[in-house]
């Protein structure tokens, strides 16, 4: 956006600023989401800790669908998004919803200080300065945003749509928001509309199928005493290999992230087996770090590292089903 962007200007990859706390500053709850809500979450796939700051309860809101006091579904549908996006706090004010731009922007840019103070955040993260969806407290967000970076010297990144995205939402949707030329973008991040990831296991003989994830194909066995082949790693041995390379990359990043060594990082795990149910009963994971990391970062490194997207997963339990598809396969 304007000159007080972010200084990353890479436009080839999703590189995004090496913050290790960030401030999202919106307007009204579900701003976290539908706007911010990938940049965000590319944000805390870097380990960065998140905050969202929301100025109004979204009282106002005439996309009312269901009976009910809206202020506090609103609150609590936020406070249920942050959680799925992994905010780890969120500052809800009461400001009075479609009025933002009625207060004066240093009384707003006041409350953004204080919540910038209290995360530590390394840079905040806005709507663009119009708003994006031209929403008058959207904009009076963003100026307050503005302002408190200012006045706290940090950078500001500043969502907005490439104009071809905008044009498309508001032909799909009625919406009425405004793009960016291509060329006035300086990161990108790129999201799927598809709703799931697709993984596709496929038998191959004996007790070997083969994984593909993504045109990448790994496979897996059994050991030849268990009756298999030993051709490859087992179903559970690749669930603990995929914790211990998720714990390896988030340390590599953080390592990256601080300008610190990463060659020669290990990362080594051993589990034991547990019966009734048959289970993975525990795991030992253990960093071995590359010479030259200062004692005074392990402790923080660590903490990064222990909140990796799988250990997240086995901690905070996803919901699984299992169902019978309707079709046969043929063959
Ligand atoms: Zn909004």
């Amino acid at each position: 956006m304007s000159s007080e962007a972010a200084s990353n200007t890479n436009r080839s990859a999703d590189i995004l600023p090496a913050w290790m706390s960030v401030l999202a500053v919106v307007a009204h709850p579900d701003d976290e989401s539908f706007g911010l809500g990938a940049i965000l979450d590319a944000f805390t796939r870097t380990g960065a800790r998140v905050e969202v700051l929301c100025l109004t309860h979204g009282e106002a809101s005439t996309l009312h669908g269901v009976p009910g006091d809206l202020a506090s579904m609103r609150a609590a549908e936020l406070a249920a998004a942050a959680d799925a996006l992994g905010v780890s706090h969120t500052t809800l004010h009461h400001h009075s919803d479609g009025a933002l731009s009625e207060l004066s922007r240093t009384r707003l840019a006041t409350d953004v200080v204080a919540a910038a103070e209290s995360s530590r955040a390394d840079g905040l993260l806005v709507f663009d300065t119009a708003g994006v969806s031209g929403h008058a407290d959207h904009v009076a967000a963003t100026s307050a945003g503005l302002l408190a970076a200012e006045r706290l010297n940090l950078p500001v990144l500043g969502w907005t749509l490439p104009e071809t995205v905008a044009a498309q939402l508001n032909q799909e949707f009625g919406a009425s928001f405004t793009g960016h030329r291509e060329e006035d973008i300086g990161l990108r991040v790129t999201v799927d509309r598809a709703e799931g990831r697709l993984l596709r296991v496929e038998h191959r003989g004996g007790d070997r199928f083969d994984i593909d994830v993504r045109g990448h194909v790994i496979g897996v066995d059994q050991p030849v005493e268990d009756g298999g082949d030993d051709t490859a790693p087992t179903p559970t041995e690749l669930f603990i290999a995929s914790l211990a390379s998720c714990v390896a990359f988030y340390a590599r990043r953080y390592l990256a992230r601080h300008d610190l060594p990463t060659e020669g990082l290990v990362v080594e795990a051993t589990f034991d087996m547990g019966t009734r149910p048959a289970r993975v009963s525990g795991i030992d994971v253990r960093l071995i770090l590359p010479a030259g990391v200062p004692a005074e970062r392990r402790d923080a490194l660590l903490a990064v590292a222990a909140h990796c997207t799988v250990h997240n997963t086995l901690t905070t339990t996803p919901k699984v089903a299992i169902t019978l598809a309707d079709v046969a396969a043929d063959g």
